[in-house]
């Protein structure tokens, strides 16, 4: 159980502690942040409100725990890692059950969230180890006028601090997919959890914790995104943010300092469907795309672009599909579980509303109760509905009907998130070009879009984010190249 055995000493009464020079702390503020049960609708576990000053320490011991950590051999980062990564497995179970109670994901995805994370860490370690092990070694007479009189020997160095700020919906595969990358190249890391998700994210903290990591390597602050994050991003002791979730990514980047940024936020990833694609092939990924997790995916189908031609039949197979998706709980494994809130449910609700006055076709009654939304496909979506363009993070899906293949990629390209798209169709030819022409970070030809596997490049453009993710990316993205030049004398060369 969250909170028990191995996990009893960082919850103290009914507030979770955070971490900070190796220990868990009671926050000197005296006060404490709600965690709202999605389902229940009622507080299931507290965390601390920290101060600025509790930022401050945390920073200053970050500092100088890197400078250690960074002629930590390689291998030895490795090792540690692979610990963590184990021990984060083998107790699965009590993290999941948080990600059950705070953020209402189904209980088997819960547990796969976990298992999953622990593989990212030791894959992480092990790319790490490969792509941190070497360099390059460059000739100064292959740019003109230039003799061999020059050796440059080229490394790769930790930028220092990385800040990691996860979101909501993947609180610990976010969250290691930052962690892994920056401690692996000698970086020291504070955590930021999201506040709904904090708990399973101090868990895992607690497994790196025994792994045995240096003390003030890796702290771990909550406290409310808006209270404290101002003071946590601007902080001058962070060298590189790596920022999941949604505009506020926006406000991120525009008051962060000169530092390296990786920003991976909101999208509106088009499906793209051909009058040649296989329907059922079609409609099954429409289903998993848009209503897994209650379509609280950055890559979930949020926008289905259908040639009229073949409408009529992939709307009649999503939406037996439809019927067949169980509404409920997420201990019970129901498909569709309560979204994260009630201001979320509420803004759902309000895109929903603005599609029913202008006129969209309701497959489905629309039925709410608390923060559970039935899910909801809405056909005949026009461009002037808001749905059309906006996120809704939660199980409804709009289906605009186009009669041609222009005018699919035109919608999607005039959308100001550019995360991923898909395209259906049996002719790869046709798929090259519109991948081609899709101004989204990724395409997936012929299935949903999808984050995974980790270590695949992961990038959005326009407002969908600054830098790649996936593990190399992530690596190089919290490293710095350093170079050292060899001058020698006279022109020298190997042979003859
Ligand atoms: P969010 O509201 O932007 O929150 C993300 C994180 O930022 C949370 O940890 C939050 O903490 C923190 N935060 C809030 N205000 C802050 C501030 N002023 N300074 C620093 N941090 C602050 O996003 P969300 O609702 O958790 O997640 C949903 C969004 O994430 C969607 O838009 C989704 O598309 C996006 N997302 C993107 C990806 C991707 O890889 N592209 C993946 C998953 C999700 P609190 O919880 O304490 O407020």
């Amino acid at each position: 159980m969250a909170g028990t055995g191995i996990f009893s000493e960082i919850l103290e009464g009914e507030v979770y502690k955070y971490y900070s020079d190796g220990e868990w702390k009671t926050s000197s503020s005296g006060k404490s942040v709600a965690i709202i049960n999605p389902t229940t609708r009622k507080t299931q576990y507290k965390v601390q409100a920290c101060t600025q000053e509790e930022v401050n320490k945390v920073m200053e011991m970050a500092k100088s725990a890197q400078k250690s950590w960074a002629k930590t051999p390689l291998w030895k980062r490795a090792e540690l890692l692979h610990k963590a990564a184990a021990i984060l497995k083998d107790n699965k179970a009590p993290i999941a059950e948080s990600l059950v109670k705070e953020i209402a994901k189904p209980a088997k995805d819960s547990v796969t969230e976990v298992v999953r994370s622990g593989d990212l860490i030791s894959y992480c370690a092990e790319e790490g180890v490969r792509i941190l092990g070497e360099g390059k070694f460059l000739l100064s007479d292959s740019f003109p006028g230039n003799d061999r009189t020059k050796y440059c020997l080229t490394s790769k160095i930790p930028l220092g601090v990385v800040l990691a700020i996860p979101p909501f919906n993947y609180p610990v595969n976010l969250a290691v997919s930052k962690i892994a990358p920056a401690l692996i190249a000698g970086n020291s890391l504070v955590l930021k959890p999201p506040t709904q998700g904090a708990v399973s994210c101090l868990h895992m903290v607690h497994c790196l914790h025994l792994a045995g990591f240096p003390k003030g390597l890796i702290s771990c602050i909550t406290g409310k995104g808006s209270e404290i994050g101002d003071f946590l991003t601007m902080h001058p002791a962070v060298n590189c943010i790596s920022f999941t979730g949604g505009d506020t990514g926006i406000s991120i980047s525009k008051k962060a300092g000169m530092i390296p940024l990786q920003m991976e936020l909101g999208g509106k990833d088009a499906c793209i469907v051909l009058e040649d694609a296989d329907l059922d092939l079609v409609a099954s990924n429409i289903i998993k795309g848009g209503f897994s997790y209650s379509g609280q995916r950055c890559t979930a189908v949020k926008v289905v672009l259908v040639m009229e031609s073949v409408a009529d039949e992939l709307v009649e197979k999503v939406k037996a599909k439809v019927a067949k998706l169980t509404v409920g709980p997420p201990e019970e494994n129901c498909d569709i579980t309560a979204v994260v809130s009630e201001s979320s449910a509420n803004f759902i609700e309000g895109l929903v509303m603005d599609a029913k006055e202008k006129g969209a076709t309701f497959c489905q009654e629309y039925q709410r109760d608390g923060n559970l939304i039935w899910p909801l496909l809405l056909d005949n979506v026009r461009p002037d509905m808001r749905i059309a363009w906006e996120e809704p993070f939660g199980p409804v899906l709009p289906v605009l009907r186009i009669s041609s293949v222009e005018e699919g990629i035109n919608h999607c390209n005039a959308s100001n998130f550019g995360l991923q798209g898909c395209v259906f169709t049996k002719d790869i030819n046709k798929a090259i070009l519109i991948s081609d022409a899709m101004e989204t970070g990724t395409v997936q030809i012929n299935s949903a879009p999808a984050r995974g596997p980790d270590h695949f490049p992961f990038q959005g453009l326009k407002d969908s984010g600054i830098g790649s993710q996936g593990v190399t990316n992530s690596i190089n993205l919290m490293t710095k190249v350093k170079t050292t030049v060899i001058n020698l004398p006279t022109p020298s060369y190997s042979m003859g």
